[in-house]
């Protein structure tokens, strides 16, 4: 970074996926250069497709989990290629693992050689179905290591440790960010999270799927608000855990009624199995990045929703 704490070469993995494109197209605007650090395993060139003739952006469509390297000066490897969708790390066990251990491992290397920061894109799923309410950095999770969703969970909690380890015997210098769900334009339509199934389902004028009694509640982050808080940890000289998330609760029910409504659509909501060791309660204290990054969300959630909305409706019906 320069004198002015601005990313002059930043390497970002997964920066194909939802979150790590606006990630990219952030950092592009703000003038560093991207290498984006990819294998399109959930992602997808279309993310990029707005960068493909930007002289400032580099695809290296290449798995993290084997040892890779990038040739030149890098001043900040933020770390996002992972699986993240529950049905996407249901279909990945493995390679989800992988990305957690081996990429973080090579991502941290990475940052290593290159005298680099480090940022490593954890989850608020580390706090597993959580006995404190709301999640504070301070709790350490209620994780079942076996259950269906420990690829995904263990795999961020090693990464976690990984991250921490390399901080305290290496001395890089590394932040831990823990991402609360965050939606907006670029989910895939179906990648089984609430917000794009309820839209999709919606727009099409189909059944509402709601899963259980639609009790449990979430807390869900526009992506913009998402990657400033990413890049404000990024570029501050704190070592985390840090909460990014919106800490405005909603049952998944009332989520699914907003949808609706905001679509305009008259389908009927239905209730149907709910997956296990789904999360009862998620939301995030945000008080930790208040008070040191001074971040919190700004889009509020009916804008949010309604750009979102906007963006798959102009999908292709068949790409819905
Ligand atoms: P995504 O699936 O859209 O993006 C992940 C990207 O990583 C994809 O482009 C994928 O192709 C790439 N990838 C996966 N494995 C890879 C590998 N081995 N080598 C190279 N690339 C690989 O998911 P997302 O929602 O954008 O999530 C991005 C990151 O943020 C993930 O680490 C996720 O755990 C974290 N996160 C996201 C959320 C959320 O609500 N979206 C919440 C918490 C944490």
């Amino acid at each position: 970074m320069d004198e002015g704490g601005r990313v002059r070469r930043a390497v970002v993995t997964g920066g194909a996926g939802f979150v790590g494109s606006h990630l990219c197209d952030r950092l592009r605007e703000e003038g560093a250069e991207v290498v984006c650090v990819d294998n399109l395993l959930t992602g997808s060139l279309d993310n990029i497709d707005g960068r493909r003739d930007d002289p400032g952006f580099t695809l290296d469509r290449r798995d993290v989990s084997d040892a890779f390297d990038v040739p030149g000066p890098v001043d900040l490897v933020l770390h996002l290629a992972s699986p993240a969708s529950p049905h996407d790390y249901a279909r990945h066990p493995l390679e989800t693992l992988r990305a957690g251990a081996h990429g973080t491992q090579n991502a941290l290397e990475l940052a290593h050689r290159k005298g680099a920061r480090f940022l490593l894109a954890s989850t608020s799923e580390v706090y597993g179905d959580p006995l404190v309410h709301p999640q504070v950095e301070s709790y350490w999770g209620n994780v079942n290591p076996v259950g269906p969703r420990s690829q995904y969970d263990e795999a961020k909690r090693y990464a976690e440790a990984l991250t921490t380890a390399y901080r305290s015997t290496k001395g890089v210098d590394t932040v831990i960010v823990r991402l609360f769900n965050t939606y907006g334009p670029r989910m895939r339509p179906k990648d089984g999270r609430a917000v794009p199934t309820f839209i999709t389902q919606a727009l099409a004028g189909e059944p509402l799927t709601v899963a259980g009694d639609g009790a449990q509640t979430r807390s869900i982050c526009y992506v913009d608000d998402t990657v400033s808080g990413i890049l404000a940890a990024a570029v501050s000289g704190q070592q985390g855990p840090i909460n990014l998330g919106n800490p405005v609760e909603l049952s998944v029910l009332d989520l699914a009624r907003h949808v609706r409504d905001l679509c305009r659509s008259e389908s009927p909501i239905v209730f149907v199995e709910r997956p296990g060791d789904d999360p009862s309660l998620r939301r995030p204290d945000i008080g930790l990045a208040r008070s040191v990054l001074g971040w919190q969300p700004v889009v509020d959630f009916d804008k949010g929703l309604a750009l979102t909305i906007d963006w798959f409706s102009r999908l292709p019906v068949s790409g819905r």
